[in-house]
């Protein structure tokens, strides 16, 4: 079966250089500016900003996505904003449950400005989603010729074509599709009726304190994510709210704001206060992919999030 392209929008599908630039190509537009002949099915499920999606629009992905891999497609294509693709990303890795290639991509530059870099993501995502080497990978992002694992990719840079980050997969190289890795893969997580409950980032920093963690709280989070600084650390009325937090229920995450490197309970005023006051470590998840993973974990089942968790943690 041919591979199935679903589109969404974003930079790629976006024309009106030098701006204000606005999402307008559909699929078959996308195709055909990327020279592609081959036999691509296709959904258009929006042309929106990736900047504006939230729970329900990673649902329907979610749905679009399975029922092309119901029809019996060899693998799938997601053409997708790259503001938000490392959360839509995560959450299809967390919530489809097969082994053929589903592949987000997306551009950097609009589809009418010079040096387009949408039509070759697009080609090269095509080729991994229909090569069978690229099965049991789990959801991957493709973008500048590098496939990344979808849990710990993060755009990385606001202009560049090479916008995104992360444990590569494989590279796609004139046409072919070499190795570098494989990723580690978790279980998948159940998908429930309903929207996940409210989770909310929310940072730590210099000068920061606990006001805007309550307030996510008052607004009615059932989980929180701490953006917290370096190693997992953050000041004493952040600490102290975060207990108050935990106390009242609600599930609270420890992330880090640093690109890179796990969190641990290092400083004992710090991380050691967190989890001495019920906080849960994200180990190496960005904040953002944190947040993904908590709000479907709560969805799933309040009373089996921790053990979600706690194997999706580690
Ligand atoms: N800058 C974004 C993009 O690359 C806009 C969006 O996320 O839709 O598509």
């Amino acid at each position: 079966m041919p591979v199935h392209l679903v589109a969404t929008g974003g930079t790629i599908a976006s024309t009106g250089f030098p701006g204000p630039l606005a999402a307008a190509r559909d699929g078959a537009a996308l195709l055909a500016d990327a020279g592609v002949t081959a036999d691509v099915t296709v959904t258009d499920l929006a042309t929106a900003g990736s900047f504006a999606m939230g729970w329900d629009d990673l649902r329907r992905l979610r749905t679009a996505v399975a029922e092309a891999l119901e029809a019996g497609a060899d693998g799938v294509v997601v053409t997708h904003g790259t503001d938000t693709m490392e959360e839509s990303a995560y959450g299809l890795d967390l919530l489809l449950d097969d082994r053929r290639p589903v592949v987000l991509t997306g551009a950097q530059r609009a589809a009418d400005e010079p040096g387009a870099d949408g039509p070759a993501n697009l080609r090269a995502a095509l080729t991994l989603a229909a090569d069978p080497a690229t099965r049991g990978d789990g959801v991957l992002v493709c973008f500048d010729g590098e496939a990344f694992a979808a849990r710990g990719v993060a755009k990385r840079h606001t202009l560049a074509a090479g916008a995104f980050r992360g444990p590569v997969v494989h590279r796609a190289v004139d046409g072919t599709v070499r190795r570098v890795a494989h990723p580690v893969r978790r279980r998948a997580l159940p998908l429930v009726a309903g929207e996940p409950p409210r989770v909310d980032v929310v940072a730590a920093h210099h000068g920061a304190d606990g006001t805007l963690l309550r307030a996510a709280v008052a607004a009615g989070a059932r989980g929180v994510v701490l953006a917290a600084v370096g190693i997992g650390n953050a000041a004493p009325d952040v600490v102290d709210a975060v207990g108050e937090a935990v106390g009242s229920g609600v599930t609270v995450l420890v992330a880090s704001r640093v690109p890179e490197g796990p969190v641990s309970p290092r400083y004992a005023a710090g991380g050691g206060a967190l989890v001495d006051r019920g906080a849960l470590l994200a180990g190496d998840l960005s904040p953002w992919q944190a947040r993904i993973l908590l709000g479907l974990a709560l969805a799933a089942d309040p009373a089996e999030a921790r053990a979600l968790l706690d194997e999706h943690l580690t």
